[in-house]
C-alpha cells in the first residue's frame, strides 16, 4: 500500500466506465502494468494527457492492498507529437508498440526494452530515416535483449571466422546465425546477405544503444534486413508482425 513514483509509456487502454479508463503502461521497474485512471475522459477534453496512446509520463501511482494501481498524479514528459500527424510514422510506431506489448509482463523489469522503445519512437517521430530500416534494427536489437542473440562472428556450422572482407554471407534461420558459403549450401533456411547488410547486422547487435540508429544503408540492404528480421522475429516470437500500409 502507498504511493509509487515511476515513469511509463501508455501501450494500451480500455474504457472501464463512462468516465474511467484502464491504461496498460510499460514502466522500467514494474514491467507492464494496468493502471486505473479515474476521470480519464474528463481530463481528455482538456487536450493531450497522460492517457494518450504512446504518451510517456512521470506517474505517481497509488497501490492498493490488492496490488491494483491507480493514478494519483501524472506529468507528461513526451507525447511524440509528430507521430500523430503522419499516418506512415504512426503505423510503424504502432507495430513497434504491439511487439513491445507482446514481449513484456507485469513484475518483470523492462528498462532495456523501454529505453529501446523510446529511442525507436523518437527516431520515427523526429527524423526522416527509412521506416523499414528503423523497424528492422528495432527487432534485431529487441531479440538480442530477449536473449536471442544470433552468432555472427563464426560460421554456425564449421566455425570459420566471418570477417567483413569476405564475399558471401548467409544467415541461417534454423541455426540462429551466419554460415559460410560452403556450409550454406546444405541449409535451406539461409538468407543471403550482402556485405553492407552483414556489417549493418554486426553494428546493430554491438553498438552503443545511443548510436543504434546512426547509420544509413542502401535500399537493397534495407530489403535484405527486412526479410531477415521478418522471418527471424516470427520464428522467435511465434507471431508475425507486418506494418499496415495506407
Ligand atoms: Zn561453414
Amino acid at each position: 500500500m502507498g504511493l509509487i513514483k515511476t515513469k511509463g509509456i501508455v501501450i494500451g487502454s480500455a474504457n472501464s466506465s463512462d468516465n474511467d479508463k484502464v491504461l496498460t503502461v510499460l514502466t522500467p521497474d514494474l514491467g507492464k502494468i494496468s493502471i486505473f485512471y479515474r476521470g480519464a475522459k474528463k481530463a481528455k477534453s482538456n487536450g493531450l494527457n497522460c492517457s494518450e496512446y504512446l504518451a510517456f509520463s512521470d506517474f505517481v501511482l497509488y497501490k492498493s492492498s490488492n496490488d491494483n494501481y491507480s493514478i494519483n498524479s501524472a506529468e507528461i514528459i513526451e507525447v511524440f507529437y509528430k507521430l500523430r500527424e503522419d499516418i506512415d510514422k504512426l503505423s510503424y510506431a504502432t507495430e513497434v508498440a504491439k511487439i513491445v506489448y507482446d514481449v513484456t509482463e507485469e513484475n518483470i523489469p523492462a528498462s532495456d526494452i523501454l529505453q529501446l522503445f523510446l529511442n525507436t519512437l523518437f527516431v520515427i517521430s523526429e527524423t526522416d530515416k527509412n521506416l523499414d530500416l528503423i523497424f528492422s534494427i528495432f527487432q534485431i536489437r529487441l531479440l538480442a535483449i530477449l536473449g536471442f542473440l544470433p552468432q555472427i562472428s563464426r560460421c554456425t556450422n564449421c566455425g570459420e571466422p566471418m570477417t567483413e572482407d569476405m564475399d558471401e554471407f548467409y544467415f541461417s534461420i534454423k541455426d540462429d546465425g551466419v554460415k559460410c558459403g560452403p556450409c550454406s549450401k546444405l541449409d535451406k533456411s539461409v538468407i543471403r546477405l550482402n556485405k553492407t547488410t552483414f556489417s549493418a547486422l554486426i553494428y546493430a547487435l554491438s553498438c552503443d544503444s545511443k548510436k543504434l540508429y546512426s547509420f544509413e544503408i542502401p535500399e537493397e540492404s534495407i530489403n535484405e534486413l527486412k526479410l531477415l528480421t521478418k522471418i527471424y522475429t516470427s520464428q522467435k516470437l511465434d507471431k508475425s508482425y507486418e506494418v499496415l500500409k495506407y
